[in-house]
């Protein structure tokens, strides 16, 4: 092997999309493979986890960790990685806030498992049969890795080193990193958030933002927005305003709401509970002058009825991250 720095990327509960903004790159991959020995990473090269296990402790030099903490395996690659790393990233939305993977954190480990392995209609299961983490068969036993109660995300098992947001990251984003680091430019302060920017989407998307009242919400398949003017003032749920800018806004451009992906801004802490509030700012109920609070009360819930699924849009990428975590199972 050269003796070029060692790069690895590691997949853990996630969908696929990280690699696949690493892949985006395109024709720049062979600048990263120039500067770079690929020593992990197993959607693309056959290395083993004993491979790893064999290398002296620090001697990778950049981990891009993506996916959320779900199972034993995983955590137990977080803690082997976090060893042989000397960076450690959370990269991408899965990894450092929990993301879609993490909205299983309203439903229980017994839950999960019941829907998917003993409900479900496409699944013929005579035997009830769950999975184990040992099982013994006439050849040995087999093993499978445990199945955690909740979803975590990486910093929630080990060290990391910065933060890579999004779901997934953009390309020219991860591309900004790893110039960075060819260059050797100084590193910000670890912890930091990378690839990203420190102000909300809503400060980067070219829409026209006017007078900011909400009468009504609609889902994007009820209306035809205006191309230009703010999809909230329009009564889209945008989660531009609760979340942390880098990304170019192109769903905003696109005529899609910002779903969140890049997680909180700076200085935000819950961004679920951050959409709240502003939200709490902006709706118009109209003059409540003379009228009961029961009224008001129903004019309001009349208002919020028309968002179907609370946790599912104002915690889609960020509920294992946020304070709340999840559903309380007792
Ligand atoms: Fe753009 Fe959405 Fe912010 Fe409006 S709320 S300015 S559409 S990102
Ligand atoms: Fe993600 Fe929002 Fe940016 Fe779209 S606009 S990529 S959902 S942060």
């Amino acid at each position: 092997m050269s003796d070029k720095p060692k790069l690895a990327m590691y997949w853990a509960a996630s969908c696929g999309g990280c690699e696949v903004s690493l892949l985006n790159l395109h024709e720049k991959l062979l600048e990263v493979e120039a500067s770079f020995d690929f020593v992990f990473c197993p959607c693309l090269i056959d290395t083993k986890k004993s491979d790893i296990e064999a290398m002296p402790d620090k001697s990778i030099a950049i981990t891009l960790f993506n996916g959320a903490i779900r199972t034993e395996e995983n955590a137990e690659m977080a803690h082997l990685l976090r060893k042989k790393s000397q960076i450690l990233i959370a990269f991408g939305s899965c990894a450092s806030e929990g993301c879609v993977p993490g909205l299983a954190n309203l439903y229980s480990k017994q839950a999960i498992l019941k829907t998917v392995y003993l409900d479900n209609p496409t699944i013929d299961n005579p035997g009830n049969t769950v999975p184990v983490t040992s099982c013994d068969v006439p050849e040995g036993t087999l093993t499978l890795p445990a199945f955690f109660d909740r979803v975590q995300t990486l910093s929630q098992v080990t060290d990391v080193d910065y933060t890579i947001p999004g779901c997934p990251p953009e390309s020219h984003q991860v591309w900004a990193v790893v110039v960075s680091v060819v260059n050797g430019t100084k590193l910000p302060q670890l912890g930091s958030v990378i690839g990203a920017g420190c102000l909300s989407v809503c400060d980067e998307c070219p829409r026209v933002k006017e007078d900011k009242k909400i009468t009504s919400f609609h889902r994007t398949w009820e209306i035809i927005p205006e191309p230009e003017k703010c999809l909230l003032e329009q009564g889209l749920i945008c989660m531009g305003i609760a979340t942390r800018d880098g990304c170019g806004a192109p769903c905003p451009q696109a005529n899609m709401p910002c779903s969140g992906c890049y997680g909180p801004p700076e200085g935000v802490s819950d961004q679920g509970a951050k959409m709240v509030s502003a939200l709490g700012s902006i709706l118009d109920i109209g003059d409540s002058k003379g009228r009961s609070d029961e009224e008001i009360a129903a004019r309001l819930e009349s208002l919020l009825d028309a968002i179907p699924d609370y946790i599912g849009t104002f915690y889609m990428y960020s509920l294992p991250g946020s304070i709340i975590g999840g559903r309380v199972n007792k």
